[in-house]
């Protein structure tokens, strides 16, 4: 069982104590102590981000009129790839087909044909068959629409129990496509969430779901996502980050230490 908390400290706490409290995966429980900073210290980055950045309005990823159902074969397809191949893969396959039951009844080769651009096209070919699938059999039809009536926590918890449909994927699907403050941690925001010492570098990305969620304001969190998405492509990047030219660097334990050891980026 996974407990919510809703608590918010106001004094950074050590990531020793943090790493020595933490709670299993047995518990599930979301400690006090895994924040080592306040909400204050995420405003702060927010703010420098959107001076960066701007403040981004809020866009269906696919397109204005897509619902949750698009958004979770746009996510699936999203995965191990930039945006441009995504999206040129997106876009081949709604040209394909129709609509989602034609390509439910497709064959597999024939959807790996129109993703084949977005790269990984024969497992996600086979993942989005398999998903598309799994929803006509538990709904009976081909639609997601039905999660705008659910809380978030809920329509996250439904989304999960399809294979290959996890916490980032789940997540993507309810602020993309439904504008929820549900914050996803991909591999650029999970890096950059370390580095800034949001959470600990003994953190996965899973966990960091439940503890990031529970430290950003529900006001900023599709912006503080995008931002630090784009932040990690074009700044922080996993390997060689520039420190020596980045914006969040009087906020960054990790960058600071670098350029004390002569890494000016
Ligand atoms: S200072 Fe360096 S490590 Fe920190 S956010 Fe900026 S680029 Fe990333």
């Amino acid at each position: 069982m996974r407990i919510w908390t809703n608590i918010r400290i106001a004094s950074p706490i050590p990531s020793i104590l943090s790493s020595l409290l933490r709670g299993g995966d047995g518990c599930g429980i979301i400690w006090l102590w895994d924040w080592a900073v306040d909400m204050e210290t995420i405003r702060r980055i927010c703010a420098v981000l959107e001076s960066e950045y701007g403040r981004p309005k809020f866009v269906r990823r696919g397109g204005a009129n897509d619902g949750p159902l698009d958004e979770l074969i746009l996510t699936i397809l999203s995965q191990n790839t930039s945006s441009a191949n995504y999206r040129r893969a997106y876009a081949g396959l709604k040209a394909r087909f129709g609509n989602w039951d034609e390509v439910r009844h497709a064959d597999a080769a024939e959807i790996e044909d129109a993703i084949r651009s977005g790269g990984l096209a024969h497992i996600k070919a086979g993942r989005i068959k398999q998903v598309l699938n799994d929803i006509h059999a538990l709904r009976g039809s081909m639609s997601l629409d039905f999660l705008a009536d659910m809380p978030d926590r809920e329509a996250r918890e439904f989304l999960m129990q399809f294979d290959g449909i996890g916490l980032k994927t789940a997540s993507c699907v309810l602020m993309f496509s439904l504008g929820r403050p549900v914050f996803p941690v991909d591999t650029h925001v999970h890096r950059l969430s370390q580095r800034l010492g949001l959470i600990t570098s003994a953190v996965s990305a899973e966990a960091a779901h439940d503890i990031l969620q529970a430290m950003i304001p529900d006001e900023l969190v599709y912006s503080f996502h995008v931002n630090l998405v784009t932040h990690g492509r074009r700044v922080c990047k996993a390997q060689n980050p520039r420190c020596g030219e980045c914006e969040l660097l009087s906020l960054c334990p990790y960058g600071q230490r670098r350029m004390a050891n002569g890494y000016a980026g």
